[in-house]
């Protein structure tokens, strides 16, 4: 951004927020399109194809590891909602794969704090 637009900005601020607005103390910018990997885009950059022929694999387990991000959500992919969608869904897939094992670990715990407490 350069010094003119600073003031344009300012300017605007200042219209909507009132006089303090418009003298910002400091200010930070940002060159979105500068961005190697998503190259000014809300997220990564896919080329022509890659949707319609990989993108079921961006959110395919590979053993333990689970997969989340806006890049592999089925609706809103690139927004906020996307990911929260694949949080969502990657935070079910753990608990699918992984509830056996914690829920024994959990119990383990809990019979170890039972011994605990009553002194066993
Ligand atoms: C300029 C801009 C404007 C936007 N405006 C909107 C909007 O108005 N509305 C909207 O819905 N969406 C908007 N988006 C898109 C939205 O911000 C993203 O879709 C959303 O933040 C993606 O969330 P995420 O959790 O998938 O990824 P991110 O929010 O990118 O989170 C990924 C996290 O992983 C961290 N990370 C990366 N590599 C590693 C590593 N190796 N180890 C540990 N941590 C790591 C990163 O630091 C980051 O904190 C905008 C995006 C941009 C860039």
């Amino acid at each position: 951004m350069h010094d003119c637009d600073v003031a344009i900005v300012g300017a605007g601020l200042e219209r909507v927020f009132g006089p303090p607005a418009g003298d910002p103390v400091m200010y930070f910018e940002k060159d979105w399109s500068g961005e190697p990997y998503s190259r000014g885009s809300y997220a990564g950059v896919l080329g022509p194809g890659a949707w319609t022929g990989y993108g079921r694999a961006l959110r395919e387990p590979v053993d333990r590891i689970h997969w989340a991000g806006t890049e592999t959500a089925t609706r809103w992919m690139g927004y906020l909602d996307g990911a929260i969608q694949s949080g969502t869904r990657a935070g079910a897939e753990v608990i699918r794969a992984e509830g056996a094992a914690l829920t024994a670990a959990a119990g383990a715990w809990a019979a170890h704090a039972a011994r605990i407490v009553s002194g066993g």
